[in-house]
């Protein structure tokens, strides 16, 4: 626990000071704690700690977990790639999506949508690098997807979600998250609500938060280095 508090203060204090470098409040980021491969026990401590946020990437793991956790009241955010066979289970155990890319998968979420629960949030996941292996939306075919899911009864559009390629010599995240912060406003300003830019990790929430960042999606500084992959 004192270790998680120790990296959750620090990680405090990296985003007050790019916050003040880039003459922004830090009360308008939010942090995404990413607990994929961490166990439910320290969720729990780090719900103490004040984050009620938990992004998750692996359907039955996150299941799990939540399974263990019913008596807090936390927010649930998906943040992995989206299978089709998947998402009635994604719909019924998600407060958000943010890794929504495809017309199928956003309709799917949207039809099974449990009538008693409010709109699923989703940011739709832009793939901004153009980069082939990554999921994703182009840029270029963005707006037709944003007006493909503002159709959608039981979904309710929050932004967008990227995962720039890595920091290389050739290759300077702060561009790609410039792109999207280009993107993001330019929705905007044609009219959509939208209130959620998701980006940047633990390698550069510094550099999101300059470019526009709203939502900063932090593992390994929060918990620590992930436990390997269990083998099946
Ligand atoms: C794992 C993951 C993160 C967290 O990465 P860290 O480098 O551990 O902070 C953020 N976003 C997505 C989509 C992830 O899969």
């Amino acid at each position: 626990m004192k270790d998680l508090k120790a990296k959750l203060d620090n990680v405090r204090s990296r985003i007050k000071s790019a916050c003040e470098k880039a003459e922004r409040n830090a009360s308008e980021i939010t942090v995404l704690a990413v607990s994929k491969r961490h166990p439910a026990t320290r969720i729990r401590q780090l719900h103490q700690l004040g984050l009620n946020a938990f992004g998750e990437n692996y359907m039955q793991e996150a299941i799990d977990k939540q399974a263990r956790l019913t008596d807090l009241e936390l927010e649930w955010h998906f943040i992995g790639p989206v299978q089709s066979n998947k998402t009635r289970e994604l719909a019924q155990h998600f407060d958000w999506v943010q890794s929504a890319d495809r017309e199928k998968i956003l309709r799917r979420l949207s039809a099974q949508r449990p009538e008693s629960f409010p709109q699923l949030n989703i940011c739709l996941q832009v793939n901004i690098d153009q980069e082939e292996q990554k999921a994703g939306i182009l840029p270029e075919d963005l707006e037709e997807m944003v007006d493909f899911t503002l159709g959608l009864p039981n979904l309710r559009l929050r932004g967008l979600m990227a995962i720039p390629r890595q920091a290389s010599a050739e290759h300077d995240p702060a561009s790609s998250y410039q792109r999207m912060d280009e993107l993001f406003r330019s929705l905007v300003s044609s009219g959509i609500s939208l209130d959620t830019l998701s980006m940047g990790m633990s390698a550069d929430l510094d550099q999101a938060i300059m470019q526009g960042s709203t939502m900063l999606r932090i593992g390994t500084d929060l918990f620590g280095v992930r436990p390997e992959q269990k083998k099946p």
